[in-house]
């Protein structure tokens, strides 16, 4: 296998079907063989064959059912785009990528992402496929949701009143979010 050592993007041109079949980490498009994720290229000259191996999920080793931490980066309308900071209490840098479908966010029905998280939020969630990238998360059991966030109107501190409603300290704003069971008494201890 010849090493050649390329660090592609997802839908990074590798090269025409006439050159290489496609493999691991690839698809084609228009005849072009072209990296569906963001990895490094080898190109198997004598089985014609171009992969493209993530880099992430070797060096850390994620894998499904690992909880992890993170922080909401994007709310959506399908979807939210998260920023993971710990695996399994281990903390990461640089932050891994990870997506979370509407669907995934609860056990009861879900109309609007809104109404569970927002940019800033720190959660709590569990790996439901690590061997895709972005990697996907779920936050459907009771250890799932947000474990720490502020005052969407003033930034202070907000307290849980009720199951998945938070209330501000100062301000007495009331606001939604799937909050995580132990919401308010987390400790996160570091393992390194
Ligand atoms: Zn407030």
């Amino acid at each position: 296998m010849t090493n050649v050592d390329n660090k592609v993007f997802p839908s990074a041109k590798l090269g025409v079907e006439e050159e290489f079949l496609p493999s691991e980490g690839t698809y084609v498009e228009n005849g072009e063989v072209r990296g569906s994720l963001f990895g490094k290229v080898f190109i198997d000259k004598e089985r014609y064959k171009a992969n493209v191996i993530p880099f992430q999920k070797r060096k850390l080793g994620i894998k499904r059912y690992d909880k992890v931490i993170g922080e909401i980066i994007n709310v959506g309308r399908s979807s939210s785009r998260i920023n993971i900071k710990y695996i399994n209490n281990k903390p990461i840098i640089p932050d891994l990528s990870a997506i979370m479908h509407i669907s995934d966010t609860s056990k009861e029905y879900v109309s609007s992402l809104d109404d569970l998280y927002a940019v800033g939020d720190i959660i709590r969630a569990t790996v439901i496929d690590a061997k895709t990238i972005p990697i996907q998360l779920e936050t459907k059991s009771n250890d799932g949701g947000v474990i720490f966030t502020l005052c969407e109107k003033c930034g202070e501190e907000v307290e849980k009143v009720r199951r998945d409603l938070l209330e501000c300290s100062n301000c007495e704003h009331i606001q939604k979010r799937k909050t995580a069971i132990d919401y308010g008494n987390v400790n996160i201890v570091a393992e390194f």
